[in-house]
């Protein structure tokens, strides 16, 4: 059977991803999503639902997307969701204290009408002055200096300008030949004022200091893109994180360049804050890729995910607040979905009534690990430390010290577990209640955790142990955390060095 593959958004990436994933026999539910009451109701091209989504169900590979139009509900059902929502367009008039109005106009005004810049004027286009410029802002300011530039006296007045995207360098160069005057600002701004005559622009130049003022029949202003509107609903809806512009897409290197932190859930071009047109293609073959592996993939066996005992559950949403993948759903009581757990942990670490069963990391299992080993090791003459490292950083650098040869302190019990997220209080009191003279804790550097904030929940967890620590008479030094990358096995046994030093030291005090 062909997977279904539901595309939400409006306009030419909606468009453009629709009928890519048709084209590779997938079938395509297209929703215009919009607030309620729908905002696209009219119009809309053919084969597009425009509706209000009110309500999103199941899990990857069974999504139930509840819409309502015009007083009438239906539920459409998709393997996959991509969300290829246009980005909007803002003018940056008040960076620059402009309204607009005579002779001020947007770029997105002035490439729509041309008209607007008669031949014969003068017209000063502005350009990353206020705040760095989006490469295709830029590629459309240079173009259009470039082309009024044959009948106009052109200036470009540049400021945080990035040039590195394909052809730039050689367009502003172009802009150079084709007569167009470009002014770049680094320590200075220009001023604007509107006089009788016109709009007045005040400014120095820097690279010989002198100030001097030009009579500018026609300003255009720049744009920056913002996320649409629907975005944010959607992020509601579907439980996704954005970035701190509101892109669906969250600062972590793990998603990139389509996943969200929602498995089966895809985010392409402008709605992850990425607006070249040639790159969306390249989204939409990873959608492609990454939507065909989730659907090949059998679901894990039970046992593999985290499991709610129900018992125990006290209903107090924790680990429905907590879970990074929207793992838990909420029915009578909450549950995990097996099929987008990715077993970080972090629940059953926060779960205060211990309901949450992740089999291979459970509470016993560790310690009785940490006991079986300190009971092996007694004889040792050296610190008994405990490390607890994540599964993607700290293990594989513990493994790759073995291939380098490097020694670790000889008394080091090393637990793995799958995200730092999962180093509860009890995994570290319990290990110093089984005689650990230190305990490290490992994760991932800070912005480059799979499950977005493990690290941070270890982090956070160690500082309180630490205070803890204090507070029974203990050296709260007896506890430390670092992070790590994957390739570091140098750094990783240096770190259990030290700290196998510091523990000893504080034992000979
Ligand atoms: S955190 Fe634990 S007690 Fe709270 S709702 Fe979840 S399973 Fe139940
Ligand atoms: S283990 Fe992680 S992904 Fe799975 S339900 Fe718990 S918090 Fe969510």
């Amino acid at each position: 059977m062909k997977p279904t593959i539901c595309v939400l958004g409006t306009g030419w990436a909606a468009e453009q991803t629709a009928a890519r994933l048709t084209s590779e026999h997938i079938e395509v539910i297209r929703i215009a999503p919009s607030v309620d009451p729908p905002l696209q109701a009219e119009g809309a091209d053919s084969g597009v639902i425009a509706a209000a989504l009110r309500q999103v169900e199941a899990e990857a590979g069974r999504f139930q997307l509840s819409c309502r139009f015009k007083g009438a509900s239906s539920v459409y059902e998709a393997n996959a969701v991509v969300v290829a929502e246009q980005a909007e367009r803002k003018p940056r008039w008040s960076a620059f204290g402009l309204m607009p109005g005579e002779g001020v106009l947007s770029l997105s005004e002035a490439l729509a009408n041309p008209d607007r810049l008669p031949d014969g004027k003068t017209v000063v286009f502005l350009l990353g002055l206020a705040g760095e410029s989006d490469p295709v802002i830029t590629r459309e300011v240079l173009e259009a200096a470039k082309a009024h530039a044959v009948t106009c006296k052109v200036y470009v007045l540049i400021g945080n300008l990035k040039v590195a995207a394909q052809g730039l360098e050689a367009l502003v160069q172009e802009c150079r030949t084709a007569g167009v005057l470009p002014v770049k600002f680094t320590q200075t701004r220009p001023a604007f004022r509107r006089t009788e005559e016109g709009m007045i622009v005040d400014m120095t130049d820097e690279q010989i200091g002198e100030s001097f003022s030009i009579l500018a029949d026609r300003i255009v202003v720049d744009e920056r893109f913002e996320p649409a509107g629907t975005l944010s609903a959607l992020a509601e809806l579907f439980r996704l994180e954005a970035d701190a512009e509101g892109f669906l897409q969250a600062d972590n290197v793990h998603r990139f360049p389509v996943l969200t932190n929602r498995r089966g859930v895809f985010v392409v071009g402008p709605s992850r804050g990425v607006f070249q047109p040639d790159l969306l293609e390249a989204d939409i073959a990873h959608v492609v890729l990454e939507a065909r592996r989730m659907l090949q993939e059998p679901s894990p066996a039970a046992g593999v995910t985290a499991a709610i005992e129900p018992g125990r559950c006290v209903r107090c949403l924790t680990c429905y607040r907590v879970c990074p993948y929207c793992a838990i759903q909420l029915k009578a009581r909450p549950q995990v979905l097996p099929d987008a757990c990715q077993r970080c942990g972090i629940c059953a670490a926060e779960c205060p009534s211990k309901a949450i069963i992740l089999s291979d990391v459970a509470d016993a299992i560790v310690l009785d690990r940490i006991e079986a080993f300190r009971q092996e090791t007694a004889s040792m003459q050296t610190s008994f430390l405990v490390a607890f490292g994540c599964e993607r950083s700290a293990k594989l650098c513990r493994d790759a010290t073995n291939e380098l040869g490097l020694v670790l302190p000889q008394r080091m019990c090393f637990i793995e577990v799958p995200c730092a997220g999962r180093i509860s209080l009890d995994f570290v009191l319990g290990a110093f209640n089984r005689n650990a003279q230190g305990v490290l804790v490992l994760s991932c550097h800070e912005g480059n955790c799979h499950s977005g904030q493990g690290n941070l929940h270890a982090k956070r967890r160690a500082l309180y142990l630490k205070e803890m620590l204090k507070t029974i008479g203990m050296n709260p030094d007896r506890l430390h955390v670092r992070t790590l990358a994957a390739n570091q096995p140098v750094e990783f046994a240096a770190v259990c060095h030290e700290f196998e030093s510091t523990i000893h030291s504080l034992i000979m005090s």
